[in-house]
């Protein structure tokens, strides 16, 4: 026996369920984290994008701070209260540019370098700070150009730390090795370039200060330092993809070029080559800060550029993340929805309604086997309403099949009688009229009440009826079930008898006709007894059913032209 229960089948179904629900979360939460991690990556990215071009611009004013310094330490009287002002305000805008980038690496996570930020450079930029002031308050005769030159050197000591730490923002970007690691290296490269630049200028700054001929270590450091930036300049453009140099990078290089390099530089070169002939400089060391800080901006303009084009690529694959990351969410969410709901509804509606079918049917089975009548009607009661409709339906199809088969029977019936009448004829003719060669073996008895007529007169109508039932009830009981016993007219029945032999069809006609004259009938109306008899014609196989009819109609001719209550074939 099947021991399946539905309890299984429940489980089964909610362990397939289950193992669809997992199955999906198994695909999508893998992408979901994924996309997630990457929104996440790009949001950093752009964070550490920002510390990075806070450090850079930092770095760029400290060592832009030079230049103001380099005016404020070669100022004549007249002009340096002037001057100084400029210094001043140029250093308040350093210092908040530090508390600014201070905070920015704090919260890019860069909590070390953050420190080191405001000890080391803070400090280094001090004392170059207080080197460059104390130069000022020392009178200009007793200023000399290696104490000038000291003062130079430690300013750049401030902007190393800067760049030391703009070197380590870098190095602990996590977003080094991503799609924009070459702008960090861009921006690392820009930053020396610009350093570079302007150290080109202050090697030989405190020699065109003082007059002077500029020592051959500062000449030796000049001259590398030129190699060293247009080196730098060349990098850049093997740096650069050719997809990103856009019209605006092009532009910006190429006036690198022409501002800082072609126009910048031989500044310097003209008075290391003056230094060199012994003659008097073209320029003071005023004039030659105003010279050639203007020609650093170009390099400036270029990293900048660099930077804000890096942040908006950044930008663009942080929204290009969310949008990722929201849309696998989303179809995640959706796909989930769709299967729960899918395997919810099917449940419900499909399995779950059959499921408790099925183990109606099977416990019906098994009370039917197992119980008494009482079990089964019991378990009838509870059965599931697809059960109970099932049922319902039945009854009502076998119901109607009843009352179909009632309204047919009554319709072939005769109502005197209880025999077949005409109609039933007709079905039986229409159903064995296309059977081949079906009347050859039929045979056809026709009986005819005798005197009928006078009986119906002399007895009244009513009597008359009751002698016929009386003949119907003869014919009845003197036939085999399987014959077809019609009432074909007022006081004549036909029966049609299927394989049976001709002998046997007379003798019937004939236990009919004796069983007839043997009836006993009282008129109730005067107690007179009455007999009656019958005349019969007989007539076996014919080509059709007209001519089989024709045949017996003869036969019972003769039986009424013999005298009557006779039997003639
Ligand atoms: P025959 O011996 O030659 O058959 O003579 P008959 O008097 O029987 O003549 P016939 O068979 O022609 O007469 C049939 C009569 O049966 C005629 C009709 O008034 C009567 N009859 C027909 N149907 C009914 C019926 O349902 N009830 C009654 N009481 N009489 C009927
Ligand atoms: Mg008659």
């Amino acid at each position: 026996m099947l021991k399946l229960h539905s309890e299984h089948i429940g489980k089964r179904l909610l362990i397939s369920m289950l193992v669809i629900v997992l199955s999906l979360l198994c695909i999508s939460i893998p992408l979901i984290i994924g996309a997630y991690r990457d929104y996440q990556q790009s949001k950093h990215t752009l964070v550490e994008l920002k510390a990075l071009t806070t450090v850079a611009d930092l770095a760029n004013q400290i060592s832009r701070e030079r230049g103001p310094s380099n005016m404020a330490m070669s100022s004549t009287a007249e002009d340096l209260n002037k001057n100084l002002e400029d210094l001043k305000q140029y250093r308040k805008g350093v210092d908040e540019q530090i508390e600014l980038t201070f905070a920015t690496l704090q919260n890019a996570g860069f909590k070390q370098l953050a420190k080191e930020l405001k000890f080391e450079i803070q400090n280094k930029l001090t004392l170059a700070r207080q080197h460059v002031d104390k130069y000022i308050e020392t009178p200009f005769q007793q200023r000399q150009s290696s104490q000038l030159d000291t003062t130079i050197v430690s300013m750049f000591g401030a902007w190393d730390s800067c760049h030391e730490l703009l070197k380590n923002v870098v190095m602990q970007s996590q977003s080094k090795d991503g799609g924009i690691s070459d702008y960090y290296t861009l921006v690392m490269i820009l930053a020396e370039l610009r350093d570079q630049a302007g150290r080109v200028a202050s090697n030989v700054m405190a020699s065109v200060t003082f007059h002077e001929p500029i020592p051959n270590e500062n000449i030796a450091r000049a001259l590398q330092t030129q190699k060293q930036v247009r080196y730098l300049w060349d990098l850049v453009n093997t740096m650069q993809h050719e997809q990103n140099k856009t019209p605006e990078f092009n532009h910006l290089y190429v006036n690198v070029k022409r501002q800082f390099i072609d126009l910048g530089l031989p500044i310097v070169t003209q008075l290391i080559e003056q230094s060199h002939a012994g003659e008097a400089y073209f320029l003071k060391g005023t004039q030659l800060t105003a010279e050639i800080s203007p020609k650093f901006t170009t390099v400036i303009d270029l990293q900048k550029y660099l930077l804000e084009y890096s942040v908006e690529a950044a930008e663009r694959e942080q929204s290009a993340a969310q949008r990722k990351f929201l849309s696998n969410l989303l179809i995640a969410l959706v796909s989930l929805m769709a299967a729960l709901f899918t395997m919810i509804y099917a449940q419900r509606k499909v399995f779950y309604p059959l499921i408790q079918a099925r183990d109606t049917i099977v416990e019906l089975s098994y009370a039917h086997s197992s119980a008494g009548s009482d079990v089964v009607e019991h378990k009838l009661r509870q059965v599931h309403s697809l059960y109970d409709a099932l049922r319902k339906l039945q009854d009502m199809l076998k119901q109607r099949d009843a009352f179909e088969f009632e309204l047919k029977s009554i319709a072939n019936t005769d109502r005197l009688t209880g025999v077949s009448n005409r109609l039933a004829l007709d079905e039986y003719l229409k159903l064995t009229e296309k059977l081949p060669n079906h009347f050859e073996n039929i045979c056809l008895i026709i009986i005819d009440i005798d005197n009928f007529k006078q009986v119906n007169d002399t007895h009244g109508h009513i009597f008359g009826d009751n002698v016929i039932v009386a003949v119907a009830d003869c014919l009845k009981e003197n036939v085999r079930h399987s014959d077809l016993i019609i009432r074909f007219g007022g006081d004549e029945f036909l029966v049609v008898m299927q394989n049976i032999e001709f002998d046997k069809a007379v003798a019937s006609a004939e236990k009919i006709r004796t069983a007839v004259a043997s009836l006993d009938l009282i008129d109730p109306e005067n107690q007179e007894k009455l007999n009656i008899s019958v005349s019969i014609g007989v007539a076996v196989g014919a080509r059709t059913w007209m001519d089989l009819l024709e045949k017996a109609d003869k036969s019972l001719f003769k039986s009424k032209e013999g005298g009557k209550n006779l039997v003639s074939v």
